[in-house]
């Protein structure tokens, strides 16, 4: 008996099955560009690795692709789909609706219909997985677990913009914050690791995606993305937080409208905007490495965002016991984690430079032994959090199968 976890895209959908109880991966499949031409498929589980292309024209499809190699008899994994118990999406946008995972009935999902001003990207899509799974797993209980709910423990006057109060409350305008799912799963992980349950800890997510959190005894008080995912930290091609007359300045002067911008903020921006080489991180360290002073300038205005941050959330804390590493950029980069720390041992913040650069994968320590602060690297797992609470959430139902 298995969980499914689902993360679906505008034109991707993830999956991960774990088996239910002991929660081990069981396989992982990833399908690209649907309703393009041809889709790519890629799958794996414990005995066989497979990518091939097939035309996917929609989400309902991609599933049934899924299903289909979840139980093709050479993966050895589902008799049939009987064999999947329950499904947990993730979903971007929870609004001010949703503080934790939730089961998905009717009334939920209007609920993240409502939320679809907040997240025009992300949170249509997750419907087009929810609703692929109305249609091919009926009856099989499905659980929500929203990249927001875990920052609703931001105090008030930490995730209220200094806009006129009216308008905040109007239109439901605050500081959300994303990745929680993410910062979550670093927090339980972190307080394993150190065997403390008070830690006072800065959860850093360096991805495509960039954000922080300010993590105290397992709860969020602060992040870095607002309202959308556009603020906060610098990204890959995300601008994060800037100052508005920009925005202005910039629709004046390049005759753009405010979409405009606020795509070339999203899209164009970040270290791809500052560097003109990539918003991918290790193009950008193989341009700086050649000379590139753009290059050098973008990695450089990274991490001091990242270092300033750490120092504005040892403020909120009252002090930092920890320092986690998560993401593509902050599991793998070395040299990222150093530059971020450089400055910062007037905290009691000491690196061991051995540890740092020995990239053996796997959550680890990698402060010396006279540092005041744990700093830790702790892969990001999302989908094991994301099945943790459908598990939770399903464990008792009696219309489970
Ligand atoms: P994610 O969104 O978590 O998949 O992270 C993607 C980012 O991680 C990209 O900017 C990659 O360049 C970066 N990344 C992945 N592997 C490495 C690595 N070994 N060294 C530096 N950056 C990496």
């Amino acid at each position: 008996m298995s969980i499914m976890v689902l993360n679906s895209g505008s034109s991707s959908l993830k999956f991960k099955i774990f088996e239910e109880g002991t929660l081990d991966e069981e396989a992982a499949g990833v399908i690209e560009q649907i309703g393009f031409p041809s889709a790519t498929i890629r799958y794996r589980t414990q005995y066989l690795t497979t990518e091939y292309k097939n035309s996917i024209p929609d989400h309902e499809t991609g599933l049934m692709e899924a299903l289909s190699l979840l139980t093709d008899e050479n993966s050895g994994l589902l008799k049939d789909i009987s064999g999947i118990t329950a499904v947990g999406h993730r979903v971007l946008h929870g609004g001010d609706r949703f503080t934790k995972s939730v089961l998905i009935n009717n009334d939920v999902i209007e609920a993240i219909e409502e939320c679809i001003p907040f997240g025009p990207l992300h949170n249509p899509a997750n419907l087009l997985g929810i609703r692929a799974c109305l249609d091919l797993l009926p009856g099989v209980p499905q659980a929500a677990v929203f990249d927001t709910a875990f920052h609703a423990t931001v105090p008030v006057y930490a995730n209220t913009f200094a806009i006129p109060y009216e308008y905040s409350k109007k239109y439901r305008i605050h500081k959300f914050g994303f990745h929680g799912t993410s910062h979550r799963y670093v927090a339980l992980k972190a307080a394993e690791m150190t065997g403390r349950n008070d830690l006072k800890l800065i959860s850093c997510h360096l991805g495509n995606g960039c954000s922080m959190a300010a993590v105290k005894g397992g709860v969020s008080m602060d992040t870095t993305m607002g309202l959308t995912p556009l603020d906060g930290l610098m990204m890959g091609t995300r601008s994060g937080s800037i100052d508005p007359s920009v925005l202005q300045l910039l629709c004046d002067r390049e005759a753009l409208n405010i979409d405009g911008v606020i795509r070339m903020l999203n899209n164009q921006s970040g270290l791809l905007g500052v560097s003109g080489v990539s918003g991918d991180f290790r193009h950008v360290m193989e341009a700086s490495e050649t000379g590139n002073m753009r290059a050098r300038l973008a990695l450089e205005m990274f991490s001091y965002r990242i270092r300033t941050t750490i120092g504005t959330y040892s403020a909120v804390l009252g002090g930092v016991d920890a320092i986690a590493f998560t993401g593509g950029i902050g599991e793998n980069s070395c040299v990222c984690r150093s530059e971020v720390l450089s400055g910062l041992e007037y905290l009691g913040i000491e690196l061991d430079k051995e540890a740092n650069e020995k990239n053996i994968g796997g959550q680890r320590f990698i402060n010396s032994g006279d540092s005041k602060v744990s700093v830790m690297v702790i892969p990001a797992n999302e989908e094991l959090m994301i099945a943790m609470d459908t598990d939770e959430l399903t464990r008792d139902l009696t219309t489970k199968r």
